[in-house]
Order: C-alpha cells, then sequence, then structure tokens
C-alpha cells in the first residue's frame, strides 16, 4: 500500500499528529471507521474514504473499524453488505476482528433515547412529517415550537416504549431531541431521533419497529466503539454541532456505554469526470438495464473496476495523487487510466491479439512450414524473459493496418508497400482479394527471406511494424472494448436532461472472435496483458456470458494524462 505520503501531507494527517502529540486520546490509540450503508456497491469515492481511514490508522499504530450503518431496513440487503467487504479487502484495508453493525447497538441506543427522555432532552412528537417541516422554519425565520415539546418524562417514556412495541403504524410519530427551535443552524432544531417503520431488518428482522435516524445513530455508534476521529465528507459539516451535541450526552448520561469523545473531520468527495457517482443514479443505471450490473466493467464501482481489470495498487495510487483536501473537486478519468498504464508498462506480459481480423497469405512461404520466433515478454525486463510465437504462410492482421488506396502517410500495409510483421519478415503485398459485394477476403502479400527480425541483412528501412497471429496456430477469444459511459466530462451537473440521455451508446464494443497468438491459452484467468498496440486488458476470471476465454480492455495504450502532463 502505498497512501503513506500522502496521508503525511494532507490536512487531516496533520490534525491527528498534533492531537496525538498533546496527548488528547490520553490512553487511547487513533481509530477510525468507515462506515457504509449496505444499500449498494462501493464506487471509487468511497475508495477515498477507506482507504484514508485505513492508511490513518495503520501510520499511528492506530485500529480501523468496519462499521455496516444499517438503520434503513427498506434499502439494505445482505448482497451489498458481502460485496462491501469484499470489495474492502481487495482494496488491501484490514479490520481485523472489528467487523461490526449499527444495529449490534440498537439496544444501547435505545437506553440512550431513554436516559434523554429522563433528562428532558428528548420528546415524541405526533406531528405529521410535513408539519415538522413546517414548524422548522428557515434560515432566515427561527422555528416553532411543538405543542408536543412540553409532554412529561412519564408520557413520554410510556409512549416510546409503545412506540416500540408496534402500537402505532409507521409515520404516528416520532421521538425528538430536545434542543434549540430558535437556533441557527436548522439541523438543532429538534431533529428526528427515532421513526417507526414496520420493516423487517436484514439482520434483527422483525425485533424493531422503530430505527434510529442517521445524525442520532452515527455519533453515538461512533464513541461507543471509541472511534476518536471520525471522518465524513463534506456535505455533513452543518451536522457536526449534533454530532458533538449526541457524543456530549452520550458522555454525560450514558458514561458506561462510550469510550470516547469522537470528533467528525470533513474532507471533500471524490468525483470523476465521465461517470455519475451517487448511489441512486448508479442503482438506476444497474435495475434499467443501461449496465449489465453492479460489477459491470464500465461502472465506476469497485467491483466494476476490478472486472476491468484495474489492481489496488493503481487505485491507491490515483488517490494518492490527487490527494485529500476541503474543496470539491473532479479527478480527471485520464489520470486513474494513466494510473493503470503506468503500472502495467513495467508488469504486463506482451501478446498479439488480431481484434479486427483479415487474412494474408504469404504466396512465397515454403508450404506447410512453421518457424518459430522469440519476443521478449516485457521489452527492459530481462527477468521476464521470453516466449516463442509460431509464424506460418498464413496470418491475421488488423483490418485497417490494410488501406487499398492510402494517403502518403500510412505507414502500413497497401498494394506494393512493404510493412515489417512484428519479430518476422517484411512482406509486400502483392494482391487484395475481394468477394462478390466487394469486401477484401484475403491479402496475398511475398516475404523477403533476408529481413528477419534480429538478422536483417537486406538493409532495407520501412517505417510501419504491425501485430499478426499465424492461422493455424490461433487461440480464438472475446474481447470487450470499454470506453467512457457518458459522453460527456460531468454527467451529474447536467441538469435539464436526464442523465442517461448522455450515455454513450459505444460505451461496449464486443469482438466475439478474436484470434491471439497461442500463450494466450496458457494463460491464467485473472492476470493482465498488453496486446500489442491495442492496449492493456484483463483476462476476466467471471464474464458474464461465453464459452471463450473473455479479455477485457482496461485502457487503451495512447495516455492523455501522459500529455498533459508533459505539455
Ligand atoms: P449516497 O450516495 O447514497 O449519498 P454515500 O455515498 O454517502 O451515499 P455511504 O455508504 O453512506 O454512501 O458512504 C460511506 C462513507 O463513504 C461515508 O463516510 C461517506 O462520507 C464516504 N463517501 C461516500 N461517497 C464518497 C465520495 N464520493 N468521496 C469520498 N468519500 C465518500
Ligand atoms: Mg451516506
Amino acid at each position: 500500500m502505498t497512501g503513506e505520503t500522502e496521508a503525511m501531507t494532507n490536512f487531516i494527517y496533520n490534525m491527528i499528529k498534533e492531537d496525538v502529540e498533546k496527548g488528547i486520546l490520553g490512553d487511547k490509540c487513533v481509530h477510525t471507521r468507515f462506515p457504509p450503508e449496505p444499500n449498494g456497491y462501493l464506487h471509487i469515492g468511497h475508495a477515498r474514504a477507506v482507504l484514508l481511514n485505513y492508511e490513518l490508522a495503520r501510520i499511528f499504530n492506530g485500529k480501523f473499524n468496519l462499521r455496516f450503518d444499517d438503520t434503513n431496513p427498506i434499502k439494505e440487503e445482505q448482497e451489498f453488505v458481502d460485496s462491501i467487504m469484499d470489495d474492502i479487502r481487495w482494496l488491501g484495508a484490514d479490520w481485523e476482528d472489528r467487523l461490526f453493525f449499527s444495529s449490534d447497538y440498537f439496544e444501547v441506543k435505545y437506553e440512550f433515547a431513554r436516559r434523554l427522555i429522563k433528562a428532558g432532552r428528548a420528546y415524541v412528537c405526533d406531528l405529521s412529517q410535513e408539519e415538522i417541516r413546517e414548524y422548522r422554519g428557515t434560515l432566515t425565520e427561527p422555528g416553532k415550537e411543538s405543542p408536543y415539546r412540553s409532554r412529561s418524562v412519564e408520557e413520554n417514556l410510556d409512549l416510546f416504549e409503545r412506540m416500540r412495541k408496534g402500537e402505532f403504524p409507521d409515520g404516528n410519530r416520532v421521538l425528538r431531541a430536545r434542543i434549540d427551535m430558535a437556533s441557527g443552524n436548522l439541523n438543532m432544531r429538534d431533529p428526528v431521533i427515532y421513526r417507526i417503520l414496520h420493516a423487517s431488518h436484514h439482520r434483527t428482522g422483525d425485533k424493531w419497529c422503530i430505527y434510529p435516524m442517521y445524525d442520532f445513530d452515527h455519533p453515538f455508534s461512533d464513541a461507543h466503539e471509541g472511534i476518536t476521529h471520525s471522518l465524513c465528507s463534506i456535505e455533513y459539516t452543518d451536522h457536526r454541532p449534533l454530532y458533538d451535541w449526541i457524543v456530549d450526552n452520550a458522555l454525560e448520561l450514558y458514561p458506561e456505554a462510550v469510550k470516547f469523545h469522537s470528533r467528525q473531520t470533513e474532507f471533500a468527495r471524490l468525483n470523476l469526470t465521465y461517470t455519475v457517482m451517487s448511489k441512486r443514479k448508479l442503482r438506476r443505471l444497474v435495475e434499467e438495464s443501461f449496465v449489465e450490473g453492479w460489477d459491470d466493467p464500465r461502472m465506476p464501482t469497485i467491483a466494476g473496476m476490478r472486472r476491468r481489470g484495474f489492481t489496488p495498487a493503481s487505485i491507491a495510487d490515483f488517490q494518492e495523487r490527487v490527494g485529500v483536501s476541503r474543496a470539491d473537486s473532479t479527478a480527471d478519468l485520464a489520470l486513474l487510466e494513466h494510473c493503470i498504464r503506468e503500472e502495467l508498462e513495467t508488469t504486463a506480459p506482451r501478446l498479439m491479439a488480431v481484434l479486427n481480423p483479415v487474412k494474408v497469405v504469404i504466396t512465397n512461404w515454403p508450404e506447410g512450414e512453421t518457424e518459430l520466433t522469440e519476443m521478449d515478454n516485457i521489452p527492459g525486463d530481462e527477468s521476464a524473459s521470453t516466449r516463442t510465437v509460431p509464424f506460418s504462410g498464413e496470418l491475421y492482421i488488423e483490418r485497417d493496418d490494410f488501406m487499398e488506396d492510402p494517403p502518403k502517410k500510412f505507414f502500413r500495409l497497401a498494394p506494393g508497400r512493404e510493412v515489417r510483421l512484428k519479430g518476422a519478415y517484411i512482406i509486400k503485398c502483392e494482391a487484395a482479394i475481394k468477394d462478390a459485394e466487394g469486401n477484401i477476403t484475403e491479402l496475398q502479400c511475398t516475404y523477403d527471406p533476408e529481413t528477419r527480425s534480429g538478422a536483417d541483412t537486406s538493409g532495407k528501412k520501412v517505417k510501419g511494424v504491425i501485430h499478426w497471429v499465424s492461422v493455424e496456430h490461433a487461440a480464438w477469444i472475446k474481447v470487450n472494448l470499454y470506453d467512457n459511459l457518458f459522453t460527456i466530462e460531468n454527467p451529474e451537473e447536467e441538469r435539464d436532461i436526464d442523465f442517461t440521455d448522455n450515455i454513450n451508446p459505444q460505451s461496449l464494443v464486443v469482438c466475439e472472435n478474436v484470434p491471439a497468438e497461442p500463450a494466450v491459452a496458457e494463460a491464467d484467468p485473472g492476470s493482465r496483458f498488453q496486446f500489442l498496440r491495442k492496449g492493456y486488458f484483463y483476462y476476466d476470471p467471471h464474464p458474464t456470458s461465453g464459452e471463450k476465454p473473455t479479455f477485457n480492455r482496461i485502457v487503451p495504450l495512447k495516455d492523455s494524462w501522459a500529455k498533459i502532463k508533459n505539455k
């Protein structure tokens, strides 16, 4: 994991360091947590929060908890819990034995709520949702007190208990914190802390029909677990006074249930160009079949990026380069792609595959003969050794490496022109054979025996070098070519139309029958390659369909980020 240098320079690291040096933590170590709601898959934005929390704990020899924030039974499912754990593990963050669920503390939280009631700091309110909103006031007007605000402690305790017992229907009444209806912060105007919801929970079943609200649940859970630094995204800034109110009260009224006065610190959310990141939108993409699932390789989900072929290291590298700040920003997808290219450049073995093949027949090749050529697996890396690639008189090359009527600067194959076949010979195109519709079906070429790669005595100079696959020896694979899921840079910002209107219809192009050199047949699912001139590819271990080995293009070779950088 490479997060250290980044974490060393970010403002949260500096803040924690200061806390440690000042002895604010007492005998506690730095303790962070990642608190996902299991209502969808994790995305690359969540990866920032996971890595930030995990890395900070690691650097300070502290602890990192995984806590599912499962207080909304309607949207939450076990499938999401499982995928989230799997993705966090894959990212390299280790919660050791500290896996928790907010629902583990429902009983303690109920008791805390009772203590708030007893202290006159919470009350059962019978106003409807709309009335509560109306009474809340606005930023410029103070709120109005609920007529139920002055209920006696006894009545409140009784009603709250009956809420729990299921005596009232959904939405019939709520428990509210009794704070300040004139507060300049709307979150402090007697926020709702419990609601009635007769819904089965994925862990507690039908045991509860009242559920705590996030703003009550989250700070209490943090303090209960002894989280020292509660890091969250910037939209919670206005909730911080309420966070502190809950923790202060927990410490005062229920000290045996809390281990530490956790402190909340906010950081900017990570956004990415050419994609959407809100779970609601990602869910729509899945439910309305714009993609094949949460783990579709075009999705910005961790599961999707895994299937696309990204590595944990490339994601950590990306996070490190983007950095953490308080100001919202949108990171460039090109930078993420640059990170994986940079990694694979020196680690991915090379192979040849022809995505859109046309056949070449070498008319002067000795019939039936096969010649073996030696090629570097990773150029410049001797430890990666070489592989042998069979060459014969019938080959596939890319259809667009031939042009019948080429412009002057086309340095590949054309009638009467020469090109080098990578690692083999220079060939010359003598004729293009066509079918009745005029489509080229075969290119007849001759080779020059003097031009063997590495033993060229011909003195010929050709500019173009193209890849090829021997027909007889080809291994057949399926290739998925991915492009951006959206055609515009900021699909989230488009207000006037539905975001799905900007989906790129070309985001997936499938090549069903791709000849590749035979080494592909021995490759392990889950491995990554550079297909010469075509990009970096991932051997998908769990393709959605098809019998053939499936290779997903992670990224093409052209690095637009490196270009920007070098300007
Ligand atoms: P939604 O998209 O439904 O608002 P969410 O993305 O906030 O939900 P959670 O499961 O609550 O989903 O997120 C878990 C943690 O990840 C939270 O602490 C949240 O602050 C953080 N997080 C979520 N999205 C991002 C993001 N884009 N960048 C950084 N952190 C994020
Ligand atoms: Mg959230």
